[in-house]
Order: structure tokens, then sequence, then C-alpha cells
């Protein structure tokens, strides 16, 4: 029998009473590794009423407590982190190594939230009047909500919960239907951490159920990961709501190539940023903008792309995994087709391969187009799937101005050896997180994840450094003292 993914409702791990759930799949085989329930409206309303209770009572437990349930966590995480890779490279297809980078760069945003007493400390400035003093306080903000993409299933639920609740929130997950097993694993281990029941709760579901949290008026606050056409949704309707929003969308990475870039270094970064975890990363490169005569090494990267071949996640020379779903491939194969109708060079074409032992895999293999234009489909579109554009552009300046004008604004890279050059891309393109003579710039999360222009929704770019930004509010406070400065002498300074 197939067994029912659970949800978290105060501190028990419990079957769902929905009569609609989904199949998980396993995208290398097609075979269902769990059902997944779609929560209903009471299961729904009981979560969020048990998290507003379990509010009240975290928000008064001392900050230092917070602290050290993050650093039991991280322990527990570094312990399993194998374990929980193998959960989730099960139904993301993704291979171990990429499955367990996606379990570390989500421990490394707990350990950012073991710091919590110095992130949170507030500011003071004495006598802002005879005196008086103000200062400010961070204060949590009450019952925040998670929902998360397919394509990181433990580093996204762990960008968003570990911090919420180390600032003091409480927080309801809805991950991705499609890869929900890692999620539970991951609360399990907060519980045997000694998270207070509550204080997360699971639930899984769609978009009915996405669209009753975002309205639910007990909630303050959304944190979202996905595609541009659901962020639009998300942000709109919870800032209709009037309630706080931060909406991280899709993109299109460009990597620009200057003639004096270091050829090795660039074709080694290109093989595993464009094709690496099959395309389906936000920071992945899907245009390479190769200036000059640099597009002669388009030969050479076609050679070294038609070499790497998919496989399923635990087989020693999986270069990559399949794509998520079948609907994906029907639509990465489109924009392929697209692609040579609109009178691009297709150098390698990664549809229909095969993967021996596997038959019904979600596989579409490398994927290189010279000759791309701005206004062909697979240029226009984010295809999420490992699909490469090539441009060629004159100069620098005609790189930026292409990278400045797409829409998409989350990752850019430029290869060169020229730190002048470096340097003013660096200061005039505009794109949040910019790699200099490295492909996807992520940074670690004392920094802030970045995205700008159609890959980010919102005023805090948080998940790092802001995230405690985001899930505070600040208060000043202003307090006179004047019965007791009235014993002081009463010195003022003259101007002579
Ligand atoms: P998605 O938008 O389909 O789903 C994201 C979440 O929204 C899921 O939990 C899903 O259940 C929910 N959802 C789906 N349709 C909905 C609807 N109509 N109404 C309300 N909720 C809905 O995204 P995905 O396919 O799971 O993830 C891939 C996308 O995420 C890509 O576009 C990728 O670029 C983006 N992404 C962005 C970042 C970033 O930091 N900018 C990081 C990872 C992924």
């Amino acid at each position: 029998m197939t067994t029912q993914v659970p949800l978290l409702i105060n501190g028990e791990f419990i079957q769902s009473k929905s009569s609609e759930t989904l199949p998980v799949l396993n995208p290398a085989t097609q075979a269902v590794l769990a059902e997944v329930p779609l929560a209903t409206e009471q299961e729904i309303e009981t979560a969020v009423e048990g998290a507003k209770a379990a509010f009240e009572l975290w928000r008064h437990t001392p900050v230092t407590e917070r602290a050290r349930l993050m650093l039991r966590y991280q322990h527990l995480l570094k312990e399993h982190q194998e374990e929980i890779a193998a959960i989730l490279a099960e139904d993301t297809g993704k291979n171990l190594e990429d499955a367990m980078g996606d379990v570390w760069r989500g421990i490394e945003v707990v350990e950012h939230a073991c710091n919590i007493p110095s992130l949170l400390m507030g500011e003071t400035v004495e006598n802002v009047a005879r005196g008086v003093d103000t200062y400010s306080i961070t204060q949590p903000l009450g019952v925040t909500l998670g929902i998360t993409p397919f394509n990181f299933p433990a580093m996204i639920p762990l960008w968003m919960f570990p911090l919420a609740t180390a600032c003091g929130n409480a927080m309801i997950l809805k991950p991705s239907e499609q890869v929900p097993l890692a999620t539970v694993r991951l609360l399990e281990l907060f519980q045997e951490a000694g998270a207070p029941a509550g204080i997360v709760q699971l639930i899984h579901g769609g978009k009915e159920q996405v669209n009753q949290l975002l309205t639910h008026p007990d909630i303050q606050a959304t944190s979202f990961v996905g595609s541009v056409p659901v962020a639009k949704h998300v942000y709109q309707t919870a800032t209709q709501q009037f309630k706080r929003a931060q909406c991280f969308a899709g993109a299109k990475n460009h990597m620009v190539v200057l003639p004096d870039a270091d050829k090795d270094t660039v074709m080694n970064a290109l093989v595993g940023a464009t094709v690496g975890a099959a395309g389906q990363r936000c920071m992945a490169i899907s245009v390479i903008v190769f200036v000059g005569e640099t597009i002669q090494w388009a030969n050479e990267l076609a050679e070294r792309l038609a070499a790497i071949k998919p496989n399923i996640w635990n087989h020693p020379d999986a270069a990559f995994g399949p794509l998520i779903n079948q609907a994906a491939v029907t639509r990465v194969n489109k924009l392929i087709q697209s692609g040579i109708d609109q009178g691009a060079n297709c150098m390698i074409d990664g549809r229909g391969i095969e993967v021996e032992g596997y038959p019904d895999g979600n596989w579409v293999g490398p994927t290189l187009f010279t000759g791309v234009t701005t206004n062909m489909d697979i240029y226009k579109e984010e295809i999420f799937g490992p699909v490469v554009s090539c441009i060629n552009v004159d100069s620098l300046d005609e790189a930026l101005t292409l990278v400045n004008e797409n829409p998409y604004g989350n990752g850019t890279s430029i290869f060169t050896t020229s730190g002048v050059h470096a340097r003013k891309y660096q200061h005039e393109v505009e794109v949040g997180q910019v790699g200099i003579n490295l492909p996807i710039p992520v940074p670690l999360p004392f920094f802030s994840f970045t995205g700008w222009k159609g890959s980010f929704m919102g005023d805090l770019h948080a998940y790092g450094k802001q995230a405690v930004r985001f899930y505070t509010e600040t208060k000043t406070v202003t307090a006179s003292w004047k019965e007791a400065s009235t014993q002081a002498p009463n010195m003022s300074i003259s101007l002579k």
C-alpha cells in the first residue's frame, strides 16, 4: 500500500482526512513513492489556530533558548545530511552530489540562525532630548507562511522556517506537492532538536490551499519561492490584504565571456553551470554572451556538453537527473523545436535521449543553440531544462545592454582577466547577484539573496541577513527619565 505523506499539526504527524491526493513520483521511473494529500479547509484552520497559540508562548521564550534550539538542529541536520539528501534525490531526481549540496546550503542558514541574539540587536541613542533616550527593539510578527518550489526541497524550506522561528514567529510551511518528502524529515528533526509543538505546522496542497492561507486573517507575512506567474499571484493576493510578502521568482541568467578570459576556466565553469541539475536551478546559466571571437569556443563547449549524460540519482556517472515531470519534458521539447523553427542553430539536441534501464524517465539531454536572438522564445522564456543559448556580441557595452534589457535579474556572471572590465560589469549590470570568474554566485546567508527586476517581488531581499528584518517589526521606544534627570546638572554646549 502506498504511504500518505503526513501533515504536521500541533506537534503531531497526522494523516489528512482529505479525499483528494496526488502521487509523488520518482521522475526517473514513474514509481509512486507516496500520496500527498490536499489538506482540507478545516485542517488549515486548525493549523493556523495552533500556530497562533504556539506563537503566544514562543514569543516570550528567551532568545538564547531559541538560539540553542538552532544549535541542536544544526547538529542533527549535519548528522542526517546524507539521509535527507537520499530522500530528496528520489523525488526530485537530482544526483547525490547535488542533493547533498541542497541540504548543505540549508544547514548554512541554520548556522546563521544560531547567531540570532546578535542579529536581533536594536540601536540606542542616549539624550535625544534632555533626559530622553530612544532605542529600537525588534519583535516577531506572529504566524508566517512559507511556500516552496520543487527544485530545492531542503534548502528552500530551510531558508524560511529556521529564521522565522529564531526571530520568535510561528510558521505554516506548504512545500511543493511534487517533492514533499524531505520536508517531513526536516520537521521530524526539528522536533527532535526540541522545537515546541505548533511553532511550525506542515500543510500540503496546491492552489486552493495556498489561497486559503494567503487570505487568512491570522497570517501576517508570506515568503514564496517559485515561478513568475505564481509569484505575481501570491504577491498581489498577500499585499492586497496588506500583508508583508517576499516572492522569489524565475530567472534567465547570462554569463558574459570576454576575449581576455581564460578559456579552460570558462569551459569548466560552463559545463556544470548550464546543464547541472538538468538546468532546474534558478541560478543556472541559460544564456552565454560570447564577446567577439570567443564565439568560436562554442564548438568546444558543444563537444564537452555532448559527452555529458543524465542518469538515475544514485548512478555513479549521473551528471544530472531527469526533469521533474512529463509536462516539463513536453514543454522543454516544444521550446527546443521553437528554437529550430525560429532560426537558431541547434548544435546538440537533447530530445529523445535514452538512459539504459530507465525507459520511463523524464530525460532531456544537454542542448546547445548558437545564433540565438532576443526575439526567439528560447531566449525570452525561462526554460528550466538543460538548454543553453549562445549569443554573439561585439563588445562589453553591447553585452551590458543585452543583459540589462532582459526582464529578469536573478544572477549573472562575467569571465575576464581584466579588473577594469570586471569592475565595469559589476558596477553597471542590473542584476542582483554577480559572479566574477564564478558562474553561479549564490551568496552565503550572512548576506542576502538579492534577485532584481522580475526575479523578485517585495521590499526586503531576505532569506539571509535581511530575513531578520522581514520576520520582525522594529519598535522604537523613547523614554523620558525627567524625574531623575532634574537632579543632574543642566549642562549646555555654548558655541563660541
Ligand atoms: P511553482 O510556481 O509551480 O510552485 C511553487 C509553489 O507554489 C508550490 O508550492 C506550488 O504548490 C504553489 N503553486 C503552484 N501553482 C499555484 C497557484 N496557481 N496558486 C498558488 N500556489 C501555487 O514553481 P516550481 O515549478 O515548483 O519551481 C520552479 C520555479 O521556481 C522556477 O521558475 C524557478 O526559477 C523558481 N525558483 C526561484 C528561486 C529564486 O530564489 N528566485 C529559487 C528556486 C526556484
